[in-house]
């Protein structure tokens, strides 16, 4: 086992490389996926950020991404982002927290996320400005938008937006309202729904001028949350595969 550890086998070696390929190939298709987009939509493709999604991978394609030029990495549960923050804290990245927050786990993501893009009910914000506050840290929050009527998926209906919107406004300087997000639902097209959030959006900074982000897309919608206005897209199959290995904290 010890020899496994400190001799790395030529087989795992050539793995590594394979991999480090292959995540080098996704993510040169993915950059000019956006480069097309934001073409297309007369937009500077520096106006939208990537966002890797690495949940369920391992720290070590984290490392990988950061070597081909990744900057900001998304994950979706506590427990894993915590451990990949902590595996990677030697470089310089910046962590995204994506999924369902838990209120008990809101002081752990303010240890490392620089924004929390799930930000959908009223407890949260305070369990998020306590744990910013006890980490000495600032904390960039989006408002996650529920564009859908069913609930599970996360995200605040669009008339409790401004609410929560100004919860997290009045929990300055620990928190910093810096936009909104949205997850497109199943039942109506991606692109009504990111008009739908281009609009509330757009309706949100007359309050906020500060609250410029707007994180939307995935890997099979980008092109039309770039088209929309997104300035955050959140991809991770695209990149990291579709088949996530057994044992993702390794
Ligand atoms: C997993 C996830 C993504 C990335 O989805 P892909 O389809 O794999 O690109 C984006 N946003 C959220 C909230 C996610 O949970």
């Amino acid at each position: 086992m010890t020899d496994a550890i400190t001799a790395p086998s030529p087989v795992t070696d050539a793995a590594a490389q394979s991999r480090a390929a292959e995540l080098e190939r996704n993510l040169a298709a993915a950059r000019s996926r956006i480069a097309h987009a934001c073409r297309a939509a007369g937009r500077a493709p520096s106006e939208v950020t990537l966002v890797v999604v690495t949940k369920t991978w391992p720290a070590e394609d984290v490392r990988t991404l950061h070597a081909l030029g990744v900057t900001d990495v998304g994950e979706n549960q506590d427990q894993q982002a915590a451990a990949k923050a902590a595996a990677t804290e030697d470089l310089p990245l910046r962590w995204h927290f994506i999924g369902q927050l838990q209120r008990n786990k809101a002081a752990s993501v303010a240890q490392y996320a620089d924004l929390v893009h799930s930000v959908d009910r009223l407890p949260l914000v305070d369990a998020l400005a306590r744990g910013a506050e006890r980490a000495g840290r600032r904390l960039r929050c989006l408002v996650q938008v529920g564009l859908d009527d069913a609930p599970g998926r996360g995200g605040v209906a669009p008339a409790g937006l401004e609410r929560l919107a100004d919860a997290i406004a009045s929990r300055a300087p620990r928190l910093e309202l810096a936009g909104v997000m949205t997850v497109a639902p199943l039942h109506i097209s991606p692109a009504e729904a990111f008009d739908r959030l281009a609009v509330l959006h757009e309706r949100l900074r007359a309050s906020h001028p500060g609250a410029v982000i707007r994180s939307a897309g995935m890997s099979g919608d980008l092109e039309m949350a770039i088209a929309s206005g997104a300035t955050h897209v959140r991809v991770g199959s695209a990149i990291l595969g579709t088949r996530a290995p057994r044992n993702p904290a390794a």
